[in-house]
């Protein structure tokens, strides 16, 4: 793995939140995006080589919404930045570890993203992320 891509911190109200970590971060947001797949609306900040991903429920039964109900607003994940998310995938499982997605899927912020589970790595939800590659440019030499 090649540094701390995200952390990724679970709060009750996505608007709220940005407020607070404008003022802790003395920056803007740069983007909010919701994801479909896990019912959750987020919002990045850039700090230096790292970003900070807020995570809002945006349905009851999402797993950002279960976080909160059972632990609080706070930490939700930290995401950890690879070059080949499959062979990443591929070591973990060989050390031992459980995935939550055999497969990577897209994630916020133009990602391929997997889970490893809570419960393997002291507590903490670890994500794996890759930059999804980008679609083939039509090639325009010559026209
Ligand atoms: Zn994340």
């Amino acid at each position: 793995m090649k540094r701390i891509e995200h952390i990724g911190i679970a709060v009750k109200d996505l608007d709220a939140a940005n407020k607070t970590y404008e003022a802790v971060l003395g920056a803007e947001h740069y983007k909010t995006e919701v994801v479909e797949s896990e019912g959750v609306s987020t919002s990045f900040f850039e700090i230096g080589e790292s970003k900070i991903e807020l995570l809002a429920a945006t349905d009851p039964e999402s797993p950002v919404a279960k976080f909160i109900e059972k632990r609080g607003e706070g930490i939700h994940h930290i995401a950890f930045y690879v070059d080949d998310i499959h062979a990443e995938i591929k070591r973990l499982k060989g050390e031992g570890f459980r995935l939550l997605n055999e497969n990577p899927k897209p994630g916020a912020d133009n990602k391929l993203v997997a889970f490893m589970h809570p419960k393997d790595a002291n507590g903490v939800l670890v994500e794996l992320c890759q930059e999804r590659p980008s679609p083939a440019l039509p090639d325009v030499e010559g026209a």
